[in-house]
């Protein structure tokens, strides 16, 4: 039986690099939920259409077709046919990705083709509503955080690498407004699972967070 893992939590709070990690030391998939939700609003944006109108955005969804490969080890996501991953980390297309995340028929539409990884292969998979939705019986669950200075650092630092120009406080504005759109939204609000076991990495680094979630999962398999 393939062992799912199920990683959910706020934006900057370290989930892909940490679900990555995870997946490379136990040999699973690693697979990067808010990708698909970021290849939607990047198609959405192309075709010159609000992420907010929803009814637009409903009547894009027929045109897509989202897949996922892997490269080394890391996930690409595969938009008809192209591989988008390199376009779809900038911060309109973050805010583009929570503003479809709202809407019911676009999770509806991802829903599946989660799932169904989840049961070919044991994963690791990171997003807002994996542990209360998508995976419900996942055999881990944990809830990673960390207070909004820490994550909106943590994510400036990441975005300046890439060489894109920006600054910490718009990041921060961001950040804290994206989460607001997430975990209030009606449908898969990003909230903790009751069952999930919350891991706060506030002053930890990747090395220290990996340790203490390697110590949740075995403990929990
Ligand atoms: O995790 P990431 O920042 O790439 O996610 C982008 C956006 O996609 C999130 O802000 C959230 O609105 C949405 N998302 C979601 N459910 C998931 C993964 C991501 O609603 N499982």
């Amino acid at each position: 039986m393939p062992i799912n893992i199920a990683i959910d939590g706020p934006s900057g709070a370290g989930k892909s690099s940490l679900a990555k990690k995870i997946a490379k030391e136990l040999g699973y998939i690693y697979v990067d939920t808010g990708a698909m939700y970021r290849s939607i609003a990047l198609f959405v944006i192309r075709q010159g259409v609000s992420c907010k109108d929803a009814k637009s955005v409903v009547s894009c969804l027929s045109d897509i077709e989202l897949s996922i490969s892997y490269i080394d080890g890391n996930q690409r996501v595969i938009l008809n046919g192209e591989d988008v991953s390199d376009y779809i980390r900038t911060n309109e297309i973050s805010m583009g990705a929570s503003d479809v995340s709202a809407i019911p028929e676009v999770r509806e539409f991802l829903l599946e083709t989660q799932r169904q990884l989840a049961r070919e292969k044991s994963v690791v998979m990171d997003g807002r509503d994996i542990a209360t939705v998508i995976l419900p019986n996942a055999d881990v669950k944990i809830f990673l955080t960390a207070n909004d200075r820490c994550r909106a650092e943590r994510r400036y630092a990441e975005l300046v690498q890439k060489g894109m120009d920006v600054t910490l406080e718009g990041i921060y504005q961001d950040m804290v407004n994206r989460d607001k759109n997430d975990s209030t939204r009606k449908v898969a609000p990003a909230v903790c699972a009751e069952d999930a076991v919350v891991l706060d990495n506030t002053g930890f680094d990747e090395e220290q967070t990996l340790a203490a979630a390697l110590d949740i999962i075995r403990k929990a398999l």
